[in-house]
């Protein structure tokens, strides 16, 4: 299985350098506006809001790295090297894609291609990731998972399944739907009850499912995210394989995540596959709230019982504004060659909040930020394993945001931003808590 991913010094006409170089240092990308009225910005970039903003920090400061990267001489006099504040800030960005939201030049659709590229070169150059990571990237070569938990007790969650659940062994049954649980559900213990509630929730619903039990393998998408693009493609080909397999001979037509992470990968990355065609012909990728909204709207169940809590919303990034068709004018009939023209917005943003309005009893407020203008939580893109202290920092300022709403549980549909949130409450001493959004959905059943 050949795999098309750009690389940082790639030729040809419509390269990436060709995007980075147009980055023209303006700085927007640093805040969320919203043109109002009244008009508002809020920070946006958990880097530059770290680390500050001048220097190399942001995505103009990425861009301006991909060019002394890649040879250009008047950052410095000196040749590139891999300098320790070079890998600091290039593995100092959470990737949340928050830059990309707010710039609007060409740069735009190539920023966070660009930081990954960046990062793949690192590692084929011998230099990246940083050494905290090295534990991770061993555990997924030798147990495939990022979490060093041997492979056997990936399954060890479904020990405390119900007896009388439908859930299916579809390593030997046939089921229209996979639940893909990923590896932090599997190997985190304390975001392990979103699985359990997930497996209640399509009982109850009455779901045809299956899972794979102690055969899944991990999506990739923590290895990819810190450019260690071979272990991606070992595990992601092994996934389309395993796949394929469960079409042709379970009758497998949709999968379903409960991990942004796991759903981002599935859409995003694996179409960089030559056989992605083949082997996803025939199968739909599905976050657990859009699967679950789906059946709410046509009426196959709904929520009854009552959850007397006040709650706000938290955007996972892999489920928001990482979701994006990028429409660039490739061949310049419209405007000019590669510019960036529009985009199609396939960010999950209304089924979670939709599901949470429909319990009786909630009471549902929004953050400042939200949707595309989420700020992340700060654990992605290798940063929770990297820097776990300022990840948990970075997310008791949403915790603060949320707090601010009143709210008394954040609700998310992702395990790593749940973990890490839970973390950042913990930093500042704040009893909002965070729940996923299928522990609510179980409550209300
Ligand atoms: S990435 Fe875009 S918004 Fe940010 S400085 Fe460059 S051109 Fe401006
Ligand atoms: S991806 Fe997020 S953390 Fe990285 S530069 Fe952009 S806004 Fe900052």
């Amino acid at each position: 299985m050949e795999w098309d991913f750009r690389n940082i010094d790639d030729e040809g006409e419509l390269n990436l350098k060709k995007f980075f170089w147009k980055c023209t240092a303006c700085g927007t990308c640093r805040s969320g506006y919203t043109y109002g009225p009244p008009p508002t910005f809020r920070v946006i970039c958990p880097q530059g809001n770290k680390f500050g903003y001048q220097g190399y920090y942001g995505s103009k400061g990425k861009a301006a790295l991909a060019r002394w990267m890649t040879g250009c001489s008047y950052l410095k006099d000196e040749k590139f090297e891999y300098t320790p504040e070079f890998l600091h800030t290039l593995y100092s960005c959470t990737e949340c894609g928050g830059c990309q939201n707010q710039c609007m030049i060409d740069f735009k659709p190539h920023i966070i291609d660009t930081i990954e590229a960046m990062r793949a070169k690192a590692v084929q150059d011998g230099k990246g990731p940083l050494k905290e990571h090295h534990v991770l990237v061993m555990s997924m070569k030798n147990n495939d998972n990022p979490y060093t938990g041997p492979r056997a007790i990936r399954a060890k969650w479904m020990k405390k399944i119900d007896n009388d659940s439908k859930l299916k062994d579809i390593n030997k049954e046939s089921a229209p739907v996979l639940y893909y649980a990923g590896c932090t559900p599997a190997y985190n213990a304390p975001v392990r009850d979103l699985a359990l509630s997930t497996v209640r929730v399509f009982d109850k619903i009455g779901l045809n499912y299956g899972a794979l039990g102690k055969n899944e393998v991990c999506c990739g998408s923590t290895v990819l995210r810190i450019g260690e693009r071979d272990q991606f493609e070992r595990v992601a080909s092994k996934n389309l394989e395993q796949f394929k397999m469960l079409h042709d001979e379970r009758g497998v037509d949709t999968i379903v995540t409960s991990c942004a992470g796991c759903y981002r990968a599935f859409v995003e990355d694996y179409p960089h596959s030559d056989a992605y065609k083949e082997c996803m012909d025939g199968i739909k990728v599905m976050h657990t709230s859009e699967l679950l909204y789906e059946k709410f709207k046509n009426g196959e169940w709904e929520p009854t019982k009552e959850v007397k809590m006040k709650v706000t919303y938290h955007d996972p990034c892999h489920l928001g504004r990482h979701l994006k068709d990028w429409i660039i004018d490739w061949d310049g009939s419209k405007q000019w060659k590669g510019s960036y023209l529009d985009c199609i917005d396939r960010g999950v943003f209304e089924a979670p909040r939709e599901l949470i309005k429909a319990i009786p009893g909630i009471e549902f407020e929004e953050m400042k930020r939200s949707r595309n203008n989420s700020f992340c939580c700060g654990s992605g893109g290798g940063i929770k394993t990297a820097f776990p202290d300022w990840a948990a920092e970075n997310a008791s300022l949403r915790v603060e945001e949320a707090i601010d709403t009143g709210a008394e549980m954040i609700i998310s549909c992702c395990p790593f931003c749940h973990a890490n949130l839970n973390d950042g409450a913990k930093v500042i001493k704040s009893e909002c808590k965070t729940m996923d959004l299928i522990e609510l959905l179980d409550q209300a059943l």
